[in-house]
């Protein structure tokens, strides 16, 4: 390997693919390219305590050091426009050219915008990147009434973040119901009655329809019916768009995602994706998905940088996600589409509880609130691809510990 690896993203997969690669003894040249000025960082952080708190500093993933001592040649403000899979080169947007002989894209996604006019106001704000939860945490605090356009995690994590500040907060949510592409509908609704107890207007099935602005700034925002909701703060989080754009000049499959196989291998064999950027065939569901983790980046960038030496074993891991909205913390394991059953563990009203989701007998997912132990064995026993009996499940006395498999003995 003469030109080495260049790893283009600095965000979790990216930083990951690097300690990866160095860990696994690869000891040839290599870069990590970020169009980002900061040295990578955790990004959930920005749409909690980071936030809520303005002393609260920005949590590198690996300290600085970390890339000095291990040789990684680390970019940062460095935006990577085109590959050149020929020659094997690499141009970044200042003109520099960097030549590989592999590389692995992890660019992650950006914030979707509603196809709204005056998006462009002062005051209305989407979070992805530090730059974006400094300039949100500045007016939030400074804020008096903010309307969350979209009721997914992050919309939400905002929203509880603003009543605690004693914000007035207005939710839009276009669906039926919140969190709708990730989590069981009984999740929803819980969120939901929580979400209006500590104060917050949700409105479901109420799609944004403009904003509205004076001199430059947001003022209010309309629904699609044409209701005006007062705003001095908008923030959007309609989810996002996997950064493809690069991959796909360069001549790489895409749709939703780019396209890569069971290795993290694109259409092109020197060049491996990971991430929010990818599409990647999940085993357990039969067809191609998309995830947005830090789980789903970080374990696809150790498949890949397996693979990128040359050792690869097929990506299998189960997916697993986390958000925080107040004081509830929400933990999913699996995907529960398709269950035809659910098994409650707990008391909803206690504020701690699990729901396990079956597809006939054979468990799929476990999201837990305030139940971080459910979460665990959860996991395992996906990990295991074990169905405990629901009567099992949802009976207090019996210790969930008690249905993993037992160690073989020595
Ligand atoms: P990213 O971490 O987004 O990194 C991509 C990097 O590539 C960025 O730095 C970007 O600037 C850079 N880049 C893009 N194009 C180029 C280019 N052409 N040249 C150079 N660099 C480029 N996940 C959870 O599991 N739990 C959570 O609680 C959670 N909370 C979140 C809160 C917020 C506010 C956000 C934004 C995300 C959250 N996520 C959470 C999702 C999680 O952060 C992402 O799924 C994860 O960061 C994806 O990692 P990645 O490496 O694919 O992309």
């Amino acid at each position: 390997m003469g030109d080495g690896i260049i790893i283009v993203g600095g965000g979790h997969g990216g930083s990951q693919v690097a300690a990866s690669l160095r860990e696994a003894g690869y000891d040839g040249p290599l870069a990590l390219v970020s169009a980002e000025r900061e040295v990578p960082y955790q990004r959930p952080p920005l749409s909690k305590a980071f936030l809520k708190d303005p002393v609260h500093d920005l949590l590198p993933l690996r300290p600085a050091s970390f890339y000095e001592k291990h040789a990684v040649d680390l970019r940062l403000g460095a935006e990577a426009v085109a590959i050149d899979r020929v020659g094997r080169r690499l141009t970044l947007k200042d003109g520099t050219t960097l030549p590989f002989d592999r590389l692995a894209l992890a660019t992650g996604s950006r914030p979707r915008l509603p196809p709204i006019e005056r998006i462009g106001l002062d005051g209305v704000l989407g979070l992805r990147e530090a730059e974006d939860a400094r300039r949100l945490r500045t007016a939030l605090h400074a804020a008096t009434d903010v309307v969350v356009v979209g009721g997914g995690f992050i919309g939400l994590e905002i929203a509880a973040t603003a009543r605690l500040l004693g914000k007035t907060v207005t939710v839009l949510e276009a669906a039926d119901r919140l969190m709708g592409r990730v989590v069981a509908p009984d999740i929803s609704r819980y969120f939901l009655d929580r979400h209006r107890a500590w104060g917050s207007d949700i409105r479901l099935g109420t799609p944004v329809g403009g904003i509205l602005g004076d001199t430059g700034r947001a003022t209010a925002v309309t629904t699609a019916a044409g209701e005006r909701i007062p705003a001095d703060l908008v923030v959007v989080g309609i989810g996002v768009l996997p950064n493809v754009e690069l991959g796909i000049a360069a001549g790489l499959a895409a749709e939703n995602g780019l396209l890569v196989d069971d290795f993290m291998t694109t259409s092109a064999p020197e060049i491996v994706a990971i991430g929010d950027c990818v599409a990647f065939h999940q085993v357990a569901r039969g067809r191609r998905i998309r995830l947005e983790s830090v789980q789903n980046a970080v374990d696809q960038a150790k498949t890949a940088a397996h693979t990128l030496l040359g050792r690869g074993a097929p990506y299998r891991e189960v997916p697993w996600f986390w958000s925080d909205q107040g004081d509830l913390k929400l933990q999913m394991v699996g995907l529960p589409f398709g269950a035809t059953r659910n098994v409650v563990r707990g008391d909803p009203a206690d504020g701690a509880f699990s729901v396990f989701h079956y597809a006939e007998e054979r468990l799929v997912a476990v999201d837990s609130v305030n139940r971080a132990g459910d979460h665990m064995v959860g996991r395992r026993l996906l990990a295991a691809g074990l169905s405990p009996a629901p009567e099992g499940v949802s009976d207090p006395l019996v210790d969930l510990k008690s249905l993993l498999p037992k160690p073989a003995r020595a």
